[in-house]
């Protein structure tokens, strides 16, 4: 099996907006970027029920309550509750990599690739501590020369 190891540059908050100079954008609208802060993804939470969705949206799924749900910071931390091993994909995509869905604490459900581990089930533990990351998607750029700004899954070992 071939490892896959990725080197991450983590991403430093004070280096994604100079002004004149290329800025690296968010790949998704709830991957935020705040000024002078960390990143994170965003959800929204029901405020009758409780529930936590990642991404926005008016209405609550679990509740159908409407005009309810307001902005919330999701946690950097969860279980893997599912993957597949993606051997085939579009041109240009490095395979095989792990595409996983993770359960954050607190709340929010997501989808998004696993890193630093090998491609291997005998690796991969179903609800394995994972933490998100944030950095560079894959040295893409717009028109422009901007870069974007992805999330990742990495174990916590
Ligand atoms: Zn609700």
């Amino acid at each position: 099996m071939i490892a896959i190891v990725k080197k991450l540059n983590l991403y430093k908050t004070t280096t994604y907006k100079f002004k004149g100079e290329k800025m690296s954008l968010p790949v998704v609208d709830y991957l935020k970027l705040p000024e002078g802060g960390d990143p994170y993804l965003e959800g929204h939470k029901c405020t009758d029920c409780s529930s936590i969705f990642l991404g926005e949206r008016n209405v609550c799924s679990n509740c159908f309550s409407r005009e309810n749900m307001e902005a919330i910071k999701l946690n950097n931390k969860g279980k893997l509750y599912s993957y597949s091993i993606v051997f085939r994909s579009f041109p240009g995509i490095d395979v095989p990599y792990i595409s996983a869905i993770v359960d954050l604490e607190g709340g929010g459900t997501v989808k998004g690739n696993l890193i630093d581990c090998d491609p291997d089930p005998e690796k991969i533990k179903f609800d394995m501590p994972v933490e998100v990351v944030f950095d560079d998607a894959l040295g893409r750029k717009d028109s422009e020369g901007n870069s974007y700004i992805s999330y990742f899954f990495k174990p916590i070992s």
